[in-house]
Formats: C-alpha cells, structure tokens, sequence
C-alpha cells in the first residue's frame, strides 16, 4: 500500500514537471489548419497511413484523397472510412497538404459537418511556422528574437486553448498565424534555433506574453483594454514607432454603420444620438459613451473596437469628430423656349452705360449673334439652367488616430525601433514587460 502511495506521487510529480514547462521529450502540438470537404497529401518521400489500426505505406509523390461522408472520414482510394487518419512522412521530406509543405504529421478527423486537417509538429517548428505571417525578416535581429520569445511564451502559455476541439491551435490571428514551411526563412529559423526554448517568465511561471503591431506611442494595460490587472502588463512609452505604417489613420463611418455595429454587439439600443469618450492623460479612450434616442450606453473602448471591427478601427488611440455630411447635386433644366433671349428686347442704351468688363464683352457678342440669327430666323440653341442644390447625406463619425493592435504587451513596431538604437532583445523584453524574466526551459 505505501509502495502504491509512493508511486502514486512520484506519477503526480512527474506529470506536473512535464505538464509545466519542463518536460522529457520535445513537446508536440496540434495545429487545425482548416475545416474542410476534402483534402490531399503526397510528399516526394513517400507517406505512412494509420487508419483504423491498419497501417499503409504510400509511394513518392503519389497523392492520397480524404473526404468527409456520413460523418467519418474516407481514405477515397483504398474505399475505408474511421473517424481519423494519421499521416506520417516516410523519409525527411515534408508532407505536402495539396501543394504547400508542412513539417511533421498530419491527423484528419471527422468534424460535425467535415473534416478537420490538423497538422502536428515539434513546438519550436511551429514557432518557425508563424514567423514570416509576423514580422519580416529583414528586421534588426534583436527584435526577432524578442519576438520569436514572445510567440514561444504565448503558445506555451495557450496550449489548451481549443482543448475541447481536439487540438492546441488554430491557424488565424485567434492564435497565432501559422503557414508551415512557407511562412519559414532561414534567418528566423536560425534565431527560433539560437534561442531554442527561451520563454519570459513572472513569478517563476510563464507570462501573458501578448503582443500587438504599433502602440501608437504608449502601450495600454491589461486592466484597461481586459478589465483584468495583470503586474507586468502595464501602460509603458513606446517613442520608437515614427516609422510605423499606421503612426497615424483616418476612418469614417456613417451614423447608420455605427448603429448596426453596436446594436449587432449588443451594446446599444436606439437610433445614436452623439457619443462621448473618456481618454488617458495620453489619449487612448478607455470608455466609450453613446446617447441613444432610447437612453445612454457605456462600454470600454476594447469592446467599441471588437464591435466595429478589429481591422476597421485599427486601435484605441484615437479621436472622433461629428460631422453633418451635405453634397452638392447639379441640377440641370431646360428652360421653356419661351423665356430664351428671344423674346426680350436688346436694349443698347444700357449696355453702352455700363463699364464693361471680359464677361460683359462676351454675352454683348452672345446677345448680338443670337439677334442676328433670330432676324435670320434660326431659333438659338435651348439654354440650360445650372443650379447647384444641397443634400444631406447624413451624419458621419471621423475617427483619427495612431496605431495599431489592442497595444497591451510588446509593440512589434517599438521593438523593431529599440533595436535599431542598439537595445537588446533582453532589453526590449524587460521594457515591454516589466518584472519579467527570460527563462531557459529543458527542451531535450
Ligand atoms: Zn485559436
């Protein structure tokens, strides 16, 4: 019995090092690439299935089908259906997915209404997977590190994220991005190798490790974009982000845009009104504030951005004006025949009082063809009207502003910029993330 007890902790022991950040063997994870119908694999070294505890061994570059029927999954050339097919390279070359390589094995599995390509892989090859969808790599090198640390954290810090689902990650921004070999480059490889299972750590355990593109010069906290305080997630300067692509943005919406928005996201009711904001001492809204003709609705500014887009308001560093949209219409009439010059009378005596300007010249010579003609008896040509009228188009909602992301954690752009005045990635890490620690985890 005790000998049961002893084994008993020493298991709970061994789990709890290898299900922190301290584990045997180098740590795989699931990647769901995407739901689809079907999906084909071929690599030029050849390809093992395992389906339904049957095992195949597949030719180089011969291309193998699956699709979803009846709710399973079927291997369309050998006619057999199971719930998932594993797919493992014969040899060191990559698997192909239709035409793009990924390192690794794939699983394909029934999903309620397809199947699902989930590709798995080695920790620190999916980190070189997600680097080029990030950054360039023609960035200083110190910033790709930071960045490859912070991606490393992230993912470690997330890996139940989509537990349920039956894989550790998707590949969109809801994770990280992720494209396989594709989205590889040899310099971010050999920086994701050098600094080979570098994660930031608080309290001897892994950070929040987020980031986002541009702060737009201040970064924000978590409490005020989350509503939740983390210590290290605080609003710190950023002045190194002149250069960034959105340092500054201009968007416009109609009232009409704003309403379906927020009435979409639930956070308002009636027709708008006018929207206040409350902003930091550096400009970032935290609240947003918007009078309905059914009452008054406030909300933080994240949840303003969530609702009008993520891409459409590139951050919460902005500030809005109203403004009252009129265009000018031509109008353009014909006249009846009978008001045409024609029938009034040429009266020369006042035109020979009059100081003449070019303009006068010009309708003089007019009004004399036209009564030449008119003596001729050719009728003048209709005249027509001009006039300019002025409609409404509603009201608008400009917002200008600077960044970009929810500008909690390490600004990519900031980054880019500390490590071109020379800052280390350990630098910039500490700046972004204050109180924290690079850490070394035993990656075998
Ligand atoms: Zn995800």
């Amino acid at each position: 019995m005790r000998k049961r007890v002893i084994l008993l902790i020493f298991l709970v022991f061994f789990v709890c090092i290898n299900g922190a950040w301290g584990w045997g063997k180098e740590l795989e994870v699931k990647v769901n690439l995407n739901k689809a119908k079907e999906a084909v694999f071929s690599s030029s070294g050849g390809l093992k299935i395992e389906i339904g505890k049957r095992y195949f061994s597949v030719p180089s570059s011969y291309p193998v089908h699956f699709r979803e029927k009846g709710g399973k999954v079927e291997w369309e050339e050998e006619n057999i259906l199971s719930s998932e097919v594993y797919i493992y390279p014969k040899g060191k070359e990559p698997i192909l997915w239709g035409k793009r390589p990924y390192r690794g094995s794939f699983i394909v599995k029934a999903s309620s209404d397809g199947i699902l390509v989930i590709n798995q892989l080695p920790v620190e090859d999916y980190i070189k997977g997600t680097m080029k969808l990030e950054l360039s790599p023609a960035w200083p090198v110190e910033a790709l590190k930071a960045q490859i640390i912070v991606s490393r954290t992230y993912a470690l810090k997330n890996l139940r994220r989509h537990e349920e689902e039956g894989f550790n990650f998707c590949a969109t921004d809801h994770c990280q991005r992720y494209g396989g070999i594709n989205a590889e480059d040899p310099v971010t490889n050999r920086l994701v190798e050098e600094t080979k299972g570098l994660v930031l750590t608080y309290q001897n355990e892994l950070a929040s490790a987020v980031f986002h593109s541009e702060s737009g010069g201040f970064t924000e906290s978590a409490l005020d974009v989350w509503g939740r305080e983390v210590p290290y997630l605080v609003e710190v300067a950023s002045p190194w982000e002149g250069n960034a692509p959105h340092s500054s943005w201009r968007v416009e919406f109609t009232k009409e845009e704003l309403e379906e928005s927020l009435r979409e996201a639930r956070l308002i009711q009636g027709e708008i009104l006018d929207i206040r904001l409350s902003s930091s001492s550096e400009g970032r809204v935290e609240e947003v504030e918007v009078i309905t003709t059914d009452g008054e609705f406030s909300f933080p500014a994240s949840r303003f951005r969530e609702a009008i887009g993520w891409e459409k308001l590139p951050s919460t560093f902005f500030a809005m004006k109203k403004e009252e949209k009129e265009q000018k219409v031509r109008k353009e009439t014909f006249p009846s025949s009978s008001s045409s010059l024609s029938s009034s009378s040429f009266d020369y005596d006042e035109w020979m009082e009059k100081d003449w300007d070019l303009d006068d010249i010009i309708n003089f010579l007019k009004m004399r063809e036209e009564e030449r003609n008119q003596k001729k008896g050719i009728s003048p040509p209709p005249r027509i009207v001009v006039e300019e009228e002025v409609v409404s188009q509603g009201t608008a909602f400009i917002f200008e502003g600077k960044g970009y992301g929810h500008g909690v954690g390490l600004s990519q752009w900031g980054a880019k910029g500390m490590a071109e005045e020379g800052f280390s990635y350990e630098e910039i890490l500490s700046h972004y993330f204050p109180g924290c620690r690079i850490e070394r985890t035993t990656f075998k």
